[in-house]
């Protein structure tokens, strides 16, 4: 897969490049809107989650700002899981709030929340297949068809099950978006986000003027009409993308790739050691609770076994007996994880929230949050199991 590492296109001649402006042909222009290696990568992520199409950006942040700036206008109203990555928490509540639209968090659980939420304004849906850090597990098909009752589209963030683990789309669900940063590329070394879109929704049930009507930011474009299934994917590539520039490079798109091209063998190895790392951390008397919906005792057990029956990801908590010092004490003693705040790498990774990415926490507002000090992160490499259980065996035997 070539890397075509270039800003722009020699145009064949000024009808050509006339054509591609006006969006009567497709063909490349400049690489802040579409590049080769980055049409490959986004090709093979369609393909995988079964999207008509998808749409690449910088990072996973840099895709959810774009698919809401491309539905979104002043006015509307959102409905999001309560149980999302933290980053996510606060792009909805900050920068939607800057855009003047109203937003709704709901208990993941509880399709008939989901059901009171809804108003005359409200254009989204949005939830994570599986929550992070809670390990809850969405049920898509129950809350796709509550949304599209509404005529409302469901969004899903589907970064910790990949498309190996579950595909949303055949589901229900509209519009997939990824954090290619975790498992996709999977080695750590790239940021990057994607956008897929099923083409199945229909925009025209007039609750979508901003895609249905004349665009005034192109030159009076109608995208639905004129692209059909591809309206929606159109909008968010030649205008958001090319508005809000956060496009994926070509370099990060061929590492991606590549990285995509391992998914299922590093999948079936994340959630084979997770299992096994879950049970033993489950029965150690230094550990309080093991929060990882793969395991049999888990209250998403059902929901696992329809929409996650390869396994339920890699990334879960747990909680130490001994609380905040315990926390610290572990964390110094592992030596075959790396302490750091990224999940969905090959190697093992762990983080103790209390002291890092919630410090600014009391331990009442961690409760809130839903951990408490001594809450571990951890995201399940594809080492050997029986290694990674001997480093917290030793590091929980630490524990004074
Ligand atoms: C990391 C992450 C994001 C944000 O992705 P970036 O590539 O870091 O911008 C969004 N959702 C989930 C579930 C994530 O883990």
């Amino acid at each position: 897969m070539p890397i075509h590492q270039t800003t722009s296109y020699v145009f064949e001649d000024s009808d050509a490049a006339a054509a591609y402006f006006n969006l009567q042909e497709y063909g490349n222009t400049y690489s802040r809107i579409m590049n080769p290696t980055v049409a490959a990568f986004e090709e093979r992520v369609a393909n995988l989650e079964g999207g008509a199409g998808a749409v690449a950006f910088a990072s996973g942040l840099a895709a959810q700002s774009a698919a809401l700036f491309t539905l979104l206008q002043p006015g509307d109203h959102v409905v999001a899981s309560s149980a999302l990555y933290g980053g996510t928490v606060t792009q909805f509540k900050h920068l939607l709030r800057k855009l003047s639209v109203e937003l709704d968090f709901v208990d993941i659980n509880q399709p008939s929340a989901w059901q009171g939420a809804i108003k005359n304004n409200t254009k989204l849906f949005f939830g994570e297949t599986i929550g992070n850090p809670s390990g809850s597990v969405m049920d898509i098909q129950a809350i796709a068809d509550i949304a599209h009752a509404a005529k409302i589209p469901l969004m899903v963030d589907n970064t910790f099950a990949t498309p190996y683990l579950c595909r949303p789309l055949d589901w229900g669900a509209d519009i997939v978006v990824h954090s290619a940063t975790k498992f996709l590329g999977g080695h750590g070394t790239s940021l990057g986000g994607v956008v897929v879109e099923s083409g199945e929704f229909d925009w025209s049930n007039g609750r979508f003027p901003i895609i249905e009507a004349p665009s005034p930011a192109y030159h009076g474009l109608k995208f639905h009409e004129t692209f059909g299934t591809f309206g929606f994917l159109m909008k968010l590539r030649c205008e958001t993308l090319r508005d809000l520039g956060a496009c994926m490079s070509p370099f990060n798109a061929f590492l991606l790739a590549q990285g995509i091209e391992t998914l299922p063998l590093r999948m079936r190895a994340h959630v084979s050691n997770a299992l096994a790392v879950a049970e033993f951390l489950q029965t150690h008397t230094q550990v309080s609770g093991v929060h990882y919906a793969g395991l049999s005792a888990s209250p998403y057990q059902t929901l696992v076994q329809k929409y996650l029956p390869k396994g339920a990801g890699a990334v879960f908590c747990f909680d130490l007996v001994g609380g905040r010092e315990a926390g610290i004490q572990l964390i110094e003693q592992l030596s075959l994880f790396s302490h750091l705040a990224n999940v969905g790498d090959a190697k093992s990774l762990v983080i103790h929230p209390a002291t890092t990415t919630h410090r600014q926490l009391s331990d009442t507002e961690l409760n809130a949050a839903g951990i408490s000090a001594g809450t571990i992160r951890v995201s399940i490499g594809i080492e050997d199991a029986q290694d990674l259980i001997a480093d917290l065996a030793y590091g929980l035997a630490a524990i004074t």
